[in-house]
């Protein structure tokens, strides 16, 4: 049982940072930015430290940070390159500044190492922000909870016209137009929408090809809505599938729902990954299924926690995750059943609403 002490996010960012002997973090992937600060936008840096919470941005964004940005923060516009709006926040004397290895471009760590006074001493830092932004909060899985109902509801619509005869990609675009007329703000990420043996590679692209009455056609989609996104895939059989593809979905399935089952906070997450693939192991399949289980999702589609065969990740409650095993036979046909849930203490909650048995249409 863990008791989480309710801190704003900039307070439990510069616990970790005190963990990790730094003295300031600096925050230059905009999603953590948003995610520490609120700002929206599409240029901005923040500095966070026990004593010290800046945001820079420039002069188009001014009046948008203004109305979002956290009041804890002072902000403050650099007229060219955002990092000159940090050297006079810096304190004097020695200083650990942390930045973001995976997003700082060589260009900024040259001027950083130019322009800062001696006494600063540069440190890589990996998934500071991101090990905060794996546990959601209450509003951020009602947030994730809405995208996934707006991206559910367009599923229904797609599938009231068919798809045999369609193109993939007219398909796509439905299902991107549908979700958007929902509400959602735009598609979480590209949809996926591959028939038949196309259906085999699992991030496929839609095609100007036909969907035929006897395709599987794996569909992948999400929607994006507050800054959260939603992640979802079926598989349907347009007209009656083969005998040999009904049981490789029931495969699929029974690891889908056993993943699920498996799901709860404290669990290793290579442990859960480890059940449903098994199952799909005992069955002959187990080369035919190369990716991770599943992957956390919240204000990016693919972030921490990962499920997969190797990881020293433990779920917790409130990470939002995807359970995803897939089954693809080159040249033949691919089937994928991924749901979205909330991880809590016993079990999880599971987002999505759409039936998974096999649906057929036309
Ligand atoms: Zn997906
Ligand atoms: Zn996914």
């Amino acid at each position: 049982m863990t008791t989480q002490v309710t801190h704003d996010r900039p307070t439990r960012l510069t616990e970790l940072l005190t963990a990790a002997e730094l003295d300031l973090l600096l925050v230059t992937d905009l999603i953590n930015v948003r995610y520490l600060t609120g700002y929206t936008g599409s240029n901005g840096l923040a500095l966070v430290g026990p004593e010290l919470r800046r945001f820079i941005t420039d002069f188009r964004y001014a009046e948008q940070a203004a109305a979002e940005v956290d009041p804890s923060f002072d902000r403050v516009q650099a007229p060219d390159d955002l990092l000159e709006g940090l050297s006079d926040a810096l304190p004097g004397g020695a200083l650990r500044l942390g930045f973001e290895a995976a997003h700082t471009s060589v260009r900024q760590h040259a001027f950083l190492r130019e322009r800062l006074a001696d006494g600063v001493e540069l440190q890589p830092t990996a998934d500071l922000v991101e090990s905060l932004r794996a546990v959601k909060d209450a509003a951020e899985i009602a947030a994730v909870r809405a995208a996934t109902a707006v991206a559910d509801a367009s599923f229904e619509l797609l599938l009231q016209d068919g798809l045999v005869g369609r193109s993939e990609r007219e398909a796509a675009i439905a299902l991107e137009h549908g979700l958007v007329l929902q509400g959602a703000r735009r598609p979480s990420f590209e949809a996926i929408v591959a028939a038949g043996p196309h259906g085999a590679r699992p991030h496929a692209t839609p095609r100007d090809v036909e969907i035929r009455r006897g395709d599987l056609v794996v569909i992948d989609w999400g929607a994006q809505l507050d800054g959260y996104c939603s992640d979802c895939t079926r598989t349907v059989a347009a007209g009656e599938p083969e005998a040999e593809a009904q049981e490789i979905y029931d495969l699929v399935l029974e690891a889908q729902l056993a993943g699920l089952d498996a799901v709860r906070a404290d669990r290793p997450t290579t442990e859960v990954d480890g059940v449903a693939r098994d199952i799909i192991a005992a069955a002959g399949h187990e080369d035919d299924f190369g990716h991770g289980l599943g992957h956390g999702v919240g204000l990016e589609v693919h972030e921490a926690p990962w499920l997969r065969r190797r990881s020293d990740e433990v779920l917790q409650a409130g990470n939002v995750v995807t359970v995803e095993p897939g089954i693809y036979l080159a040249g033949r046909f691919g089937i994928r059943v991924e749901d979205l849930v909330a991880v809590t203490e016993d079990g999880c909650e599971i987002l999505t609403s759409i039936s998974k048995q096999l649906i057929v249409t036309d």
